[in-house]
């Protein structure tokens, strides 16, 4: 029988209201096991309501007793990651490693919001001018929201809201339609942590429910993570309407391989940043840029039956290396691009697709792909493809690699391989990018530092997690204090006395 998904409104999981339901499909088997409520207007502003009647109550609450929330959440989400995991794989497709992954991921950022009563102390200055002192403290906005996408529904919503309530803001979260089984587990265990009712709020749908969210003027801040076209429409929706947001958006990887990298090492970094959850993370790398020919030759000719041998199949085979794309569109749009590639003159080195697994024909499987020979013009180095799609592009030189990923209208991660410390170092500091690896190819912070890229990778001033998710979520208070002297007066060996009182 087919699930019907709630939203969870003030403390309790509710159904939908709207009579708009969505498929929710396991992408290994094609088939749909679970419907998801689309909400209207009416039910997020219900949301909305029941986090702004909480937040005076949880914004008073004292930082370490949010804490306390925090670190019972990360026991619970320890206890039942086996499950969450489950749900994850069942509704995304990637393995259950890849889901387990996510999910520490996010428990990372948990444990930096458990430290939340250190983070929020302000700065004091003593006798700014007589008898006067300054200090400085951070408060909470109020309601906030969030909208996540498909491809990581345990870690992006994690990126946003333990540190949003750590804070004392109140939340509304509207993750995707597409995998939303596991995201609404988290908000249950939340609950079960202790986190009063109210404080955290989710609601299922597309366009209605975010547009709402957008224009509703009790929401004082968006956080959005997905594509470009949608992120800049956030972005420019929230602002008019007077938000602070932070939308981050979509990426197109750069690694560039020089000439004295260790190529074996380089090579496994390739196979886990291109393929790893096939290809659908926003720190893919989706473009090799090999400095040399030799160079380029070398890749080529290890990656080749690399590619070949991965295993692609459901996330219920313990060996698995890589599973479906999330949606039968995104299969199609992906096999699409393949084929701009063969047509616009770049080499395809492995071919992924016409993948036909037994007993998942109708599963949105594609195996690992290769291009050699890709140059900048082509649409399938300019464009996102979010799936198992490599492509390598020759340069001549560092400056020619290092001058394609400042070009390139996204900057989200980079990374150089090389045994060169000048080369690393350089590369570091010229390059156009938000999040830099040398000998790493996925360069994602840790929870304590901050996530976010440049140039159309992120919209906003600030990034997501550490001391920037800190800033983002509160605003900051200068007080200035003067009390007159009462020493002079004798006022404090009076009050000793006695006398005053
Ligand atoms: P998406 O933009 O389609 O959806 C993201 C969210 O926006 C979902 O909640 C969705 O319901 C909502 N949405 C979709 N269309 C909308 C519309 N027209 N109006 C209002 N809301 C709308 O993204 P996706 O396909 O779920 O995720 C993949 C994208 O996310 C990729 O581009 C990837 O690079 C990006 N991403 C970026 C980061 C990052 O940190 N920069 C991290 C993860 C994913």
């Amino acid at each position: 029988m087919t699930e019907q998904l709630t939203h969870f409104i003030d403390g309790a999981r509710v159904p939908g209201t709207s009579g708009n339901f969505q498929d929710v499909f396991n992408p290994a088997t094609g088939e749909s096991h679970a419907q998801v409520p689309l909400a209207s207007a009416a039910e997020v502003k219900a949301a909305i309501a029941s986090a702004k009647a909480a937040f005076p109550a949880w914004a008073a609450t004292a930082p370490a007793k949010r804490a306390a929330v925090m670190f019972k959440f990360r026991e619970l989400l320890y206890a039942h990651q086996d499950e969450i995991a489950q749900l994850v794989s069942q509704e995304h497709g990637k393995t259950l490693d890849d889901a387990k992954g996510e999910l520490g991921r996010g428990i990372e950022v948990v444990e930096f919001a458990c430290g939340i009563p250190q983070l929020l102390k302000g700065e004091f200055s003593e006798a700014v001018a007589t008898n006067v002192d300054t200090h400085s403290i951070r408060q909470s906005l109020g309601v906030v929201a969030g909208i996540t996408p498909f491809n990581f529904p345990t870690m992006v919503p994690m990126w946003m809201f333990p540190v949003a309530l750590a804070c004392g803001n109140t939340f509304v979260l509207k993750p995707s339609e597409r995998d939303p089984s596991s995201t609404i587990r988290l908000v249950e265990l939340l609950h079960e942590a202790g986190l009063p009712k109210g404080v955290m709020n989710l609601v299922n749908g597309g366009k209605e429910a975010v547009d709402e969210i957008l224009s509703n003027p009790d929401v004082k801040a968006v956080s959005f993570v997905g594509s470009t076209a949608v992120g800049e429409y956030i972005y420019t929706e929230g602002c008019k309407h007077g938000k602070r947001v932070q939308a981050l958006c979509g990426a197109k990887n750069h690694m560039v391989v020089l000439p004295d990298a260790d190529m074996d090492k380089a090579v496994d970094a390739l196979m886990g940043a291109a393929y790893g959850s096939a290809g659908e993370r926003c720190m893919a790398i989706s473009v090799a840029v090999a400095v040399g020919e030799g160079t380029a030759d070398t890749l080529i000719e290890k990656l080749t039956p690399k590619i070949q041998a991965l295993k692609v199949a459901p996330y219920t085979d313990p060996e698995a290396e890589m599973g479906p794309v999330v949606t039968k569109e995104s299969k199609e749009k992906i096999e699409g691009y393949i084929q701009s590639g063969v047509d616009q003159g770049a080499k395809l080195v492995v071919d992924g697709r016409g993948l036909k697994l037994q007993g998942y024909e109708n599963g949105y499987f594609l195996g690992g792909t290769l291009f050699d020979n890709v140059t900048t013009d082509m649409d399938i180095y300019k464009d996102e493809i979010f799936g198992p799609v490599l492509g390598v592009v020759r340069a001549d030189e560092y400056e020619t690699a290092l001058q394609m990923v400042n070009d390139h209208e996204y900057g989200n991660g980079t990374a150089i391989f090389t045994r060169d410390g000048d080369a690393a170092r350089d590369f570091t500091t010229r390059v156009q990018a938000g999040m830099v690896g040398v000998n790493v190819p996925i360069p994602v912070p840790v929870a304590y530092h901050s996530f976010g890229g440049w140039k159309r990778s992120l919209f906003g001033d600030h990034d997501i997690h550490g001391m920037e998710g800190v800033r983002f979520y509160t605003k900051l208070k200068a007080v200035t204090t003067r009390w007159p002297s009462g020493m002079k007066e004798g006022a404090l060996f009076h009050f000793k006395a006695g006398k005053d009182h």
